[in-house]
């Protein structure tokens, strides 16, 4: 069998508490399916700061380039508020998107069942709710150039950001969100701003044609990305896939996150694109959340969103569908028992901390 590598990078704040959960999830597996993974263990932002002086050292930036996926937790604090910019903890997972070259941020808003009646939405809104957010993340307005504050000399600056896609870029975001699509409801919302972007106008030919040229088999439909944003409030099980730039895909996932409540809860993933010679794809799991240093070492925090994000990994990473469902069909079963971490706590549930968490999780698998 294939060798599965993966590198751990908890990080800071409650991403080491995190994945202490995945680290006894991956030797279960290994135990119980014989799966072969093998795990290395680096550090990023504050804690890598502290040991070497910078967000993340060349060794682990060495193995996350050989590795065949990164797990990553959690980074900064209040420890770090005062470092050097370049070295800031988050510079850590900037330098590993920025060298992998992960172009493509999958973000699931998944509602399991047990929770669809403590949303903040109508539970017909959001139960059974699976949806993916496709958001491009390495080009756009937060990276175009001209960049930059200009001084108009009459006591008045300009702020300038240029949003720039070129057809590569678009092309291949469109290829992630297409091949996604094939393996679940098989349909693909492309939002931008068409009427009033050139970019915009540009991404929705782009995406056409590629739909034309290689994906016909799937169902594409264009939207407004503001129409989108309500469409999104209104009725979001209409939606399969939503394929979208930078800056909208940055705010539409996080509308999409709060449609089923609770931060702990929510993983992503980061791709490349796909070696030429194994075809293997680079790629980064991570929660959504940050490093919550608020509740740091108490061992409350909700290990969910980073079990999650190791279920993504087995889907995406190594083609393990079939242990990515079993996964994520024991956090619901578990849910469905009514443990709960503090975060998702409600009335007549049974309050857990982030051990007892991970050890029901892993007991159900
Ligand atoms: P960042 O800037 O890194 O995104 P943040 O301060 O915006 O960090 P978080 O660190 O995610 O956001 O924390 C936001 C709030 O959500 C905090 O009150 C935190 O305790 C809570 N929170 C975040 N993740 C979890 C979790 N896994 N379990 C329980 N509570 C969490
Ligand atoms: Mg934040």
């Amino acid at each position: 069998m294939a060798s599965r590598k993966l590198l751990l990078l908890p990080g800071d704040g409650i991403g080491p508490e995190a994945m202490a959960e995945v680290r006894k999830l991956i030797a279960a597996i290994n135990e119980n399916f014989g799966s072969g993974f093998e795990t290395e263990e680096g550090l990023v932002g504050g804690s890598a700061y502290d040991a070497h002086g910078a967000a993340i050292s060349d060794a682990d930036m060495t193995k996350a380039m050989a590795a065949d996926a990164v797990l990553f937790g959690a980074v900064g604090g209040p420890k770090w508020d005062a470092v050097p910019y370049d070295v800031r903890p988050e510079a850590g997972l900037l330098r590993l998107r920025k060298d992998m070259q992960l172009f493509a941020n999958l973000r699931p808003a998944i509602c399991y069942p047990a929770l669809a009646a403590s949303s903040s939405l109508k539970p017909e809104v959001v139960e059974g709710l699976d949806i993916l957010i496709v958001r491009e993340l390495t080009g756009g307005v937060y990276f175009g150039e001209p960049k930059e504050i200009i001084d108009l000399g009459n006591g008045q600056k300009r702020g300038i950001d240029t949003q720039v896609y070129d057809t590569f870029e678009i092309e291949r975001i469109a290829g992630v969100a297409f091949e996604l699509a094939r393996t679940r409801q098989n349909r693909v919302t492309s939002m931008e701003k068409r009427n009033v972007m050139k970019s915009g106008v540009l991404w929705n030919e782009v995406v056409t044609q590629a739909h034309k040229a290689k994906y016909s088999d799937v169902k594409l439909d264009h939207m407004l990305a503001d129409a989108g944003g309500m469409q999104l409030v209104r009725w979001p099980k209409q939606f399969d896939v939503i394929v979208t730039d930078n800056l909208f895909g940055d705010m539409l996932s996080d509308v999409a996150a709060m449609l089923t409540g609770s931060l702990g809860m929510l993983p992503s993933a980061s791709l490349g694109a796909p070696d030429a010679i194994t075809g293997k794809r680079k790629a980064l799991y991570e929660p959504v959340h940050g490093s919550a240093p608020d509740i740091a070492g108490q061992g409350i925090a909700n290990p969910i969103a980073m079990i999650a994000s190791f279920a993504m990994c087995l889907r995406y990473s190594f083609n393990m569908a079939a242990e990515a469902d079993r996964l994520e069909a024991a956090i619901s079963a578990v849910l469905n028992e009514g443990l709960r971490t503090k975060d998702i706590l409600s009335a007549g549930m049974t309050e857990v901390g982030t051990a007892q968490m991970g050890d029901a999780i892993i007991s159900k698998f």
